[in-house]
């Protein structure tokens, strides 16, 4: 049986079925068994955009979701019946609308002839039902900050807690995101993933998350006031900064503090004189290389000792030295002399001083010891020179005035008298020209302003020149002179006129105190070594023992009661001074009554 529209679907009596069909306000179809649509009352033709049905419009063809075609049909050739299906339908125009469809078959002999139902717009129910569900889940009690976005950028709704916000950006809800959160929403809508930025809002860091909503393009935006959290977080940062500002500062004072600390204690172990320090109770706490010279102590003896026990033997006593020690104040050092015996002998100057620790407290003394043993000697010696110059002018210079004054008075003196006085004044005026001239010569020659000269020394010829400007006193005293030079004879580099003096005072002496009729030997020679050895023996008088150490000391003279020989003192000090200007040495043996010799040795290679 073939069936065109509802009359014929219905049978005997269709006029009511179609009255009710057209003026029904809720759409309704009729299809046959394939779906083609073959009447479709006014509500349905509206919904659906159809006029009339011509062009075999089918009902499952207009199903959106094509899966679910075959389906529709399948129930209901199946049940005969399908209650409300939700089909998303495509009218006309291209829209699709949701709709709740029904479906009645109409069988006529069993097989199935047709079937007709209707079709209700619930697209407005669904997208309520789905914006209520969707409302249902939107945490709107959050306490912080949110907002659905849909996919073009509005702000659909925000909960209570959003009006910061908002109100920052100048929008409400129903309005476009201002650009820049927009972004980061769109980065997130883009990809589907979770988005996390930090954004200053109003003066406040914002910690923004964009979460797409499940099944849905709209999404979340979670804001998170971080302002608190940024400034402790900057506050740490900039704790940290100074931290490491204040860390990196100290590294570096304390690096300049070693440095300094290292400097220091090389120039204290470099420095020329001693530096000892010590504690509050005299306990050395530190001393110098050059301490431990001047104190004569082994290794590292020294610190933790009583400083008094590193001492020894010495002048003040241990006690005069503690007190001295003590009345040091940091604003005025003490200065004392400190003279040693034992283990050494020498005169030590010592300026102490007390040192604060750095809490200001004296903590103990810093010593420093310059050795003044030469210096000291160097005193004496100009004392005792200044003396025995004054002396040995003062002699002959009273016996000048003496006789003068004898002269002047005595207007009777007979002329053996006045020649005899006359030629006293002229021994002592020599003997003062001998004296002034040694006393220049030593001067000069210790003064360092005298340059010696550097030329090759005939030594042999210079003996023998010497011996002739002797000869009258040698022949005078019936003296026996023997040279004995060797030839060849190495050439010393010096200065001919100081070794010429040199040579003088030594035979000089030898002629001086030779009692007539004695020898006098000079020899010169080269000696293995480099050196050219010139000796001078004599069968005289002789040195004592006890004088012989001191024989090269000016003024030195040895003391022969009755038999005074004239001299100054100054002969044997001026050719020490000589000769070890020329790098060489002199040395003297003698015997009392038997003879003195007297040995020169001076380098041959060797320049002055
Ligand atoms: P002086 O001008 O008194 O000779 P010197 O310095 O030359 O001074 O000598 C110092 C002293 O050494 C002399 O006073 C003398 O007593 C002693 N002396 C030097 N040479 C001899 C010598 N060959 N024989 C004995 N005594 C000597």
């Amino acid at each position: 049986m073939e069936i065109s529209n509802i009359s014929g679907l219905f049978g005997s009596d269709p006029n009511w079925y179609r009255l009710a069909f057209q003026m029904s306000a809720d759409p309704w179809y009729v299809a046959d068994a394939s779906g083609i649509i073959l009447e479709l009352n006014p509500a349905a033709e509206r919904l659906l955009g159809l006029r009339g049905v011509e062009g075999g419009q089918s009902l499952p063809e207009m199903i959106a979701e094509p899966d679910r075609r075959g389906d529709f049909l399948r129930r209901i050739e199946q049940d005969g019946l399908v209650r409300e299906a939700r089909l998303g339908l495509e009218t006309q125009g291209g829209a699709v609308i949701d709709a709740a469809v029904t479906a009645t078959a109409v069988r006529v002999e069993g097989r199935l002839a047709g079937f007709f139902g209707s079709i209700r717009d619930v697209t407005l129910e669904t997208r309520t039902c789905a914006l209520l569900a969707d409302m249902a889940r939107f945490p709107a009690d959050d306490p912080n900050p949110v907002m659905r976005i849909n996919e073009a950028g509005v702000v659909t709704y925000a909960n209570v807690a959003s009006a910061p916000l908002l109100d920052a950006w100048s929008i409400q809800v129903g309005q476009t995101l201002p650009w820049e959160p927009l972004e980061g929403v769109r980065r997130c809508s883009a990809d589907g993933r979770f988005r996390q930025f930090e954004m200053t809002i109003g003066g406040r860091a914002w910690l923004i998350d964009c979460a797409r909503v499940a099944g849905q393009k709209s999404l979340n935006l979670y804001g998170l006031d971080i302002t608190a959290r940024r400034e402790a977080e900057l506050d740490a940062g900039r704790q940290a900064a100074d931290l490491a500002r204040a860390n990196a500062q100290l590294k570096l004072a304390n690096e300049r503090l070693n440095e300094e600390a290292k400097r220091l204690e090389l120039i204290v172990r470099g420095i020329g004189d001693g530096v000892i320090v010590t504690d509050l109770k005299h306990r050395v706490t530190m001393l110098n290389r050059a301490a431990r010279e001047l104190l004569e102590l082994k290794g590292r003896a020294g610190t933790g000792n009583l400083l008094t026990a590193l001492l020894g033997d010495c002048a003040p006593e241990p006690e005069r030295i503690k007190e001295a020690l003590e009345s040091c104040r940091p604003d005025r050092a003490e200065e004392f002399l400190l003279v040693l015996r034992e283990p050494c002998a020498r005169t030590l100057r010592i300026v102490a001083s007390a040192w604060l620790d750095p809490s200001g407290r004296v903590a103990g003394r810093v010593l420093i010891l310059r050795d003044v043993t030469r210096e000291q000697e160097i005193d004496r010696l100009k004392t005792d020179f200044v003396g025995s110059v004054s002396h040995e002018l003062r002699t002959p210079l009273t016996s000048i005035k003496g006789f003068t004054k004898a002269l002047r008075q005595d207007g009777s003196m007979s002329e053996a008298m006045r020649n005899q006085f006359l030629d006293i004044i002229d021994q002592e005026t020599l003997r003062l020209e001998a004296l002034i001239e040694d006393l220049l010569e030593i001067s000069r020659l210790e003064s360092g302003r005298f340059q010696l000269e550097r030329h090759p020394v005939d030594v042999g010829g210079l003996i023998e020149a010497t011996c002739e400007t002797l000869e009258p006193t040698i022949e005078g005293s019936a003296l026996n002179l023997k040279l004995d030079i060797a030839s060849p004879l190495p050439a010393p580099i010096g200065d001919r006129t100081a070794l010429h003096r040199v040579l003088i005072n030594i035979i000089g002496n030898a002629v001086k105190f030779t009692p007539a009729g004695g020898s006098i030997s000079v020899g010169a020679a080269a000696e293995g070594g480099g050196h050219l050895t010139i000796t001078v023996a004599d069968t005289g008088i002789g040195i004592p023992q006890t004088d012989l150490p001191h024989i090269f000391e000016r003024f030195y003279r040895v003391h022969r009661p009755g038999t005074e020989i004239a001299g100054t003192g100054l002969g044997l000090a001026i050719v020490h001074e000589i000769v070890q200007r020329h790098g060489g040495t002199v040395g003297i043996e003698s015997e009392l009554g038997q003879g003195t010799k007297v040995t020169v040795k001076l380098p041959v290679q060797r320049p002055v």
